[in-house]
């Protein structure tokens, strides 16, 4: 197998990857050079796919402060939301923002050239930064990779997957093991600083707005090296993703087309969100995904719609470019027709525990943006807080990784050595269709038992099914194709999602207990690493 040595590598390319990369690139003498891993193309990710915006508390927005942010988003999160971590974030949202700006993004302003805020669910004022109408994350993605591929001496590696952690007996991570799956190839690469960026895991459920690198790679990775994972149960479900043709990846309809004042209605055009919350259309997330959810299962249908037809059609195009044209691709004039939606699997809360700089429980390991956990979003995700979060969190990083020695790392050490040696076997032969059998069954056992609703049978039932799935599965190292890292991985992930989801006998933010639909007194945040046992 190849071997090489960098002084630090990142893992993902989206938002939280790229910013991270070209800070250390800048910012951090790297003596060993930088290294991008990433799973499909570059700009492919999560990121690409974000519409609505970036909160950001800028001073000369009036009406807003970091207080009242940190407020909204302590509300959301239904108790789980450290404080700390939401001030630090609020705080460093103004900065941020004008270094991306400075990298490149150009976020849309209004006639006097001033940037404009809007507001989305749960927000008491606007605060949300937007690019391209609706194509926030593509603008800032594309910006950064556009920025990236004018410098020197980074080295990027597409279509090439992190497989394994080298983790030595003194709990340091000194490197990682990548697989590039075009050209069949592994490598050992040895680096001081690994840095997961490897975004959430929506592909983990039948419906979700995720594209498919969304399968909880770098937290499963992670967990499997022995760092403590947090929040493993909360699942965020967005309210109304587009309801027609391919229901696998489901593109995302807005909160901010709520925002501008449409409705949802059933087929005969009734609003029903008033028998629900008094907020109406713009409760929080977990509240109006519940209500759609419930108003499917009482008529039996597969979707509701939204009414956003008070609009008229240069508007709509103007304010959501995205979204009218992949309506029109299915032949949906916003402003005529309702457009069919449904709930489906959006965000991950939980992840690989860190601190706002990105460290772990596990020396020489960080982790970044979705597949970390650094307590901003508790129980429940405030819209348009996950940029924000990739980026301080990026931000923070790298000014911990500039007082680091990034220089010297000597992965000699029995244990990594054995981990090498794993990847010299023979390699194990599954064939592609029980791999892609599995995959949709563990899909739909996600979605219906681990799903918006969840009851102790279900979970039970679930349990039993994914370590079925496992046992068929059968592999603990290496594998054959890329498919089967995935699959590998998001067995990692079920079996945490549904360990964590069992031990939470209460229902709080994106977690619905049916048979403890309330929540517990005492708030607290439940971790776990594969060395201990559960902690609340
Ligand atoms: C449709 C949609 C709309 C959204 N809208 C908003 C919004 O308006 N505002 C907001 O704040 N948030 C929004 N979000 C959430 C937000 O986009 C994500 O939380 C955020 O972009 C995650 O960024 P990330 O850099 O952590 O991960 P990602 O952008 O998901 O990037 C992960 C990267 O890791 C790579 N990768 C994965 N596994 C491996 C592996 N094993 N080896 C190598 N590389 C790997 C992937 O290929 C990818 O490059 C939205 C999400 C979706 C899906």
């Amino acid at each position: 197998m190849k071997q090489t040595k960098y002084s630090a590598v990142v893992v993902g390319s989206g938002i939280a990857g790229l910013y991270a990369a070209i800070k250390l690139h800048k910012e951090v003498n790297l003596p060993n050079g930088l290294l991008i891993v990433t799973k499909s193309q570059l700009i492919e990710s999560n990121s690409k796919y974000a519409q609505g915006g970036m909160v950001c508390v800028m001073p000369e927005n009036k009406l807003d402060s970091c207080e009242l942010h940190i407020e909204d988003t302590i509300k959301a999160g239904a108790g789980l939301t450290d404080a700390k971590v939401a001030e630090f974030i609020s705080q460093k949202s103004a900065e941020v923002v004008k270094e991306l700006q400075n990298i490149g993004v150009e976020f849309d302003k209004d006639e006097n050239n001033e940037l404009r805020f809007t507001k989305e669910a749960a927000h008491s004022v606007n605060r949300i930064l937007h690019a391209g109408g609706d194509a926030t994350g593509f603008c800032i993605e594309n910006a950064l990779v556009e920025y990236l591929m004018s410098q020197k001496n980074v080295r990027i590696y597409e279509e090439t997957l992190a497989v394994e952690l080298l983790k030595d007996s003194k709990n340091t991570n000194r490197g990682l093991i990548t697989y590039n799956y075009r050209e069949n190839e592994y490598e050992v690469i040895e680096a001081p600083a690994v840095i997961i960026a490897t975004g959430g895991i929506g592909q983990l459920y039948k419906h979700t707005t995720n594209p498919d690198i969304t399968t909880g790679d770098g937290i499963a990775l992670a967990y499997r090296a022995g760092a403590v994972v947090k929040d493993m149960e909360f699942v965020q479900f967005h309210p109304t993703a587009f309801a027609l043709g391919d229901n696998g990846v489901m593109f995302l309809i807005s909160e901010a087309v709520r925002g501008e004042g449409a409705k949802l209605v059933d087929k005969k055009g009734n609003t029903f969100m008033k028998k629900y919350d008094k907020r109406l259309e713009l409760a929080p997330r977990d509240v109006v995904t519940r209500a759609i959810f419930h108003e499917m299962q009482e008529t039996n249908t597969k979707n509701v719609y939204l009414n956003a037809t008070h609009i008229n059609e240069l508007k709509f195009e103007k304010r959501f470019p995205t979204i009218y044209g992949n309506c029109r691709k299915y032949n949906i004039n916003p402003s005529e027709n309702y457009i069919p939606v449904s709930p489906s699997a959006h965000y991950f809360m939980g992840g690989i525990k860190t601190k706002v700089d990105g460290t772990t429980s596990i020396k020489g390991l960080y982790a970044i943006g979705e597949a970390a956990c650094t307590g901003l979003h508790g129980a429940n995700r405030l819209a348009s807080n996950s940029i924000l979060e990739c980026a301080v969190t990026a931000y923070e990083l790298v000014n911990h990784l500039r007082n680091e020695n990034l220089n010297d790392n000597y992965i000699q050490d029995e244990q990594i050595t054995k981990i090498i040696n794993s990847y010299k076997d023979e390699l194990f032969i599954n064939e592609q269709e029980d791999i892609s059998n599995m995959f949709h069954t563990l899909k739909d056992i996600m979605w219906n038992k681990v799903g918006i609703i969840r009851n102790e049978k279900n979970l039970l039932e679930a349990k039993q099914a994914v370590e079925e799935l496992k046992s068929q599965f059968g592999v603990t190292y290496k594998c054959t194709d890329r498919s089967s890292y995935e699959m590998r991985n998001m067995l990692t992930i079920a079996e945490l999602i549904i360990e964590f989801a069992l031990k939470r006998k209460e229902s709080r933010g994106a977690h619905f207990r049916e048979d403890f639909p309330k929540k517990d007194l005492i708030a607290e945040s439940h971790q776990l690493s594969r060395n201990t046992i559960m902690k609340g």
